[in-house]
């Protein structure tokens, strides 16, 4: 067996993969593969309806708020917010914590003004901005809730005279917090619930169709959530294994059960990357991210062997992303404890050896 810390593409359950795997031979027993089923038929209605119920059942969203699945993953979603809820004229805060949110930012000054209220790039993203003001004109704030990147996370978001937006792409369904604060939210699936191929959004129905641009169809909101995701044909498999990624979810016992089990993979993974002598971590304990955990060696010539050592007991998908070097430990909802078990002996079996 492999232990996945993958960042993305990450690691889906188990039983999600056997159940898709089965449904790419023979969908519902229809004899027709899921690839193959027209996304009209009545089967696969039933799987994008499930999909998004359950989405609303597992962060409690009122009836004020629509679902879509979209093609284009979250990159898509950092032009097509603006787009929609942007004027040419109008401003929107940006909080600049990470690689993501400066592409957000980018694509969002092709259709207004961007205000970027704080930035912790000069300190290559190791820490979250709380130092400052969200201008109360602003058309809404945008927040990035994990920085898949640097390994940083924000733990308490802020609370905003203008409507909340965050691309939770890395951590969206691992812990609970009050969705209904939001404007909008966005993830691509590859991280905690899907496939790639496939982006989530969730808006306010009170944000859609404010902007006086006109919009073509593809990046319409407006258009895919009278449509119901469904205005082209829609990432079939994608979705499906979505929906199956979220019936999991609500039977490991919804967003609670997974936020406690995420809490106890971190902090012993943390408390291994500080008690050891030869790890240590990359950002500000304070907002250290419970989904994306970074760290590199004391002696950087080491890490290669660690590598190595690592994958021979079958922990993979550990090296760093190159901005920040070393190793990230992505630790997603369907990794279990007993990975993060693995992996914290593996370290300490590899200090040892440095000190035999
Ligand atoms: N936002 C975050 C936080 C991410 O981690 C990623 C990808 O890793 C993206 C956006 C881009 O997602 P996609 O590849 O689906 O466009």
């Amino acid at each position: 067996m492999k232990h996945n810390f993958g960042a993305g593409p990450g690691i889906l359950p188990q039983q999600v993969l056997q159940e898709a795997a089965q449904a790419v031979i023979n969908f519902n027993n229809s004899g027709l593969s899921i690839l193959e089923i027209s996304h009209r038929s009545p089967d696969f209605e039933a799987v994008m309806d499930e999909a998004r119920a359950l989405v609303k059942e597992l962060l409690n969203l009122g009836d004020n708020y629509s679902v879509m699945f979209l093609h284009g993953g979250a990159s898509s979603q950092f032009a097509m917010l603006p787009y929609n809820l942007l004027g040419e004229n109008e401003t929107a805060a940006y909080l600049d914590s990470g690689t993501w949110a400066n592409k957000a930012i980018k694509e969002a000054k092709f259709f207004g003004k961007v205000n970027v209220v704080a930035s912790s790039k000069e300190s290559n993203y190791t820490f979250i901005p709380k130092d400052y003001e969200i201008p109360k004109d602003a058309r809404y704030f945008h927040v990035t809730s994990n920085n898949t990147i640097y390994g940083t996370q924000i733990h308490q978001f802020p609370e905003s005279p203008v409507p909340l937006v965050s691309d939770m792409s890395s951590d969206i369904f691992s812990r609970e917090f009050d969705a209904n604060k939001f404007g909008l939210i966005y993830a691509g699936a590859q991280k905690n619930m899907g496939p790639a191929g496939v982006a989530l959004v969730i808006v306010r129905n009170d944000l859609v169709g404010t902007v006086e641009r006109a919009i073509p169809s593809m990046f319409n909101y407006k258009l895919h959530i009278e449509n119901g995701s469904m205005y082209n044909t829609p990432p079939v498999f994608a979705v499906y294994v979505s929906m199956l990624t979220l019936r999991w979810v609500k039977a490991q016992g919804g967003i609670k059960a997974m936020e406690k089990i995420n809490n106890e993979k971190a902090a012993k993974l943390y408390a291994e990357i500080d008690r050891n002598t030869l790890f240590k971590g990359t950002c500000a304990v304070e907002d250290r991210s419970r989904m994306n955990v970074c760290f590199v060696m004391n002696s950087p010539e080491q890490e290669k062997e660690f590598l190595n050592f690592a994958k021979e007991r079958d922990c993979v998908g550990l090296k760093g992303h190159r901005s920040v070097g070393g190793f990230r430990a992505s630790i997603y909802n369907a990794l279990p404890l007993s990975s993060v078990e693995h992996l914290v002996k593996a370290m300490q079996d590899f200090e040892k050896i440095g000190s035999s």
